[in-house]
């Protein structure tokens, strides 16, 4: 698995920092459809990862206590961390 994964998802950026993820679990309470845990204990893409209510998306990005959850907007702006 790389370092870096990235998706383009409800208009948005999101880019994972692999070697960040503590596996603190926070953001898959937030977004379930969106990220998992894999089998290296550290958090990854779901399969289908949906497009989601933004403000959601956003929320379980912000709340990665290590900022191993990046979301960039349509204008290339980092709105998250
Ligand atoms: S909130 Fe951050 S540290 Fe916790 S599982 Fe998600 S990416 Fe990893």
């Amino acid at each position: 698995m790389e370092d870096f994964e990235e998706r383009r998802i409800s208009g948005l950026t999101i880019r994972i920092d692999r070697r960040t993820c503590i596996c603190s679990d926070n953001c898959t309470k937030i977004a379930l459809e969106i990220f998992e845990i894999d089998d290296e204990s550290i958090v990854t893409f779901s399969d289908a990862c949906p497009d989601i209510n933004r403000d959601r998306l956003l929320e379980a990005c912000s709340i990665c206590p290590v900022d191993a959850l990046i979301a960039i907007d349509e204008d290339g702006n980092q709105i998250v961390p």
